[in-house]
C-alpha cells in the first residue's frame, strides 16, 4: 500500500496535482480540506470545527485523524491514495505512520516547493467550479467567459477562506505545524521528493513528479 503524501503551503498546488496523480494512478484522491467542506455544508460539523476552517487555524488532530482513518479503511484506498492536506502536523504524521505500519503501507511524500508572493496570487485568484470542481484562476487560468465555469456553465465560487485575512493565517498555519512535518519524514528516513512547484505548468510539476516517483 503506497500513500502518496502532498505536502505544500496552501496554494503550492496540492489539489491539482492530486488530481493529475488519481487520474494516472487509479487510486482516490483524499482531501481533508475537501471531506471538511463538504461536512460542514451539509450541517453535520461541531461548531469548532466550522470555526477553525473558516478563520485559517487548523482542526484538531484527533478530529481529523479519525475522519482520515474512517476514509482510508474504505476498500477502493486498499492499494494505495493521494493525501492532499493530510498529515499538516507531526501528531498526524505519526498517526499515518502507525497506520500504515499496521497495514504494511510506506508514505513518499512529495513536496511542493513554491514562492510566497506566487502562493498569494494563486489563492486570491483562485475560482471553482461548485458542480464540476473544476479549478479556475483569474490570473493564470482565467475561464474563456469570466465568472463562468467551462466545462458546464455553472456560475464559479470563491472559496470562503481565500480572503486575505485568513490567507495569512492559514500560511502562518503552515510555517509553524506544518513545515516540521517535512523535518519529521527526512529524519525517519521517508524519501522527500522536492518539486519545484512556482515556474512550470501544472503538467510540468505534474511530469517531474512522475519522473521522480519512477
Ligand atoms: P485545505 O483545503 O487543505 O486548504 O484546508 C482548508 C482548511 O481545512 C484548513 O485551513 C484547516 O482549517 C482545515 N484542514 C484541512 N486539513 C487539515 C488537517 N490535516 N489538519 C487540520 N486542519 C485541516
Amino acid at each position: 500500500m503506497k500513500a502518496i503524501v502532498l505536502l505544500g503551503a496552501p496554494g503550492a498546488g496540492k489539489g491539482v496535482q492530486a488530481a493529475l496523480l488519481k487520474a494516472s494512478l487509479g487510486v482516490p484522491h483524499v482531501s481533508t480540506g475537501e471531506m471538511l467542506r463538504e461536512r460542514i455544508r451539509q450541517g453535520a460539523s461541531p461548531e469548532a470545527v466550522a470555526g477553525a476552517v473558516q478563520s485559517g487555524e487548523l482542526v484538531t488532530d484527533e478530529v481529523v485523524n479519525r475522519m482520515v482513518e474512517e476514509r482510508l479503511s474504505r476498500s477502493d484506498a486498499a492499494n494505495g491514495f493521494i493525501l492532499d492536506g493530510y498529515p499538516r502536523t507531526v501528531a498526524q504524521a505519526e498517526h499515518l505512520r502507525d497506520w500504515l505500519e499496521r497495514r504494511g503501507g510506506r508514505e513518499v511524500v512529495v513536496h511542493l516547493v513554491v514562492d510566497y508572493n506566487i502562493v498569494i496570487k494563486r489563492l486570491t485568484g483562485r475560482r471553482q467550479c461548485p458542480r464540476c470542481g473544476t479549478l479556475y484562476n483569474v490570473f493564470f487560468r482565467p475561464p474563456l467567459v469570466e465568472g463562468v465555469c467551462d466545462l458546464d456553465g455553472e456560475k464559479l465560487a470563491i472559496r470562503g477562506d481565500d480572503n486575505e485575512l485568513v490567507i495569512r493565517e492559514r500560511l502562518d498555519a503552515y510555517d509553524r505545524q506544518t513545515r516540521p512535518v517535512l523535518d519529521y519524514y527526512r529524519s525517519a528516513g521517508i524519501r522527500v521528493i522536492d518539486v519545484d512547484a512556482g515556474a512550470a505548468s501544472p503538467e510540468g510539476v505534474f511530469g517531474e513528479i512522475s519522473q521522480a516517483m519512477k
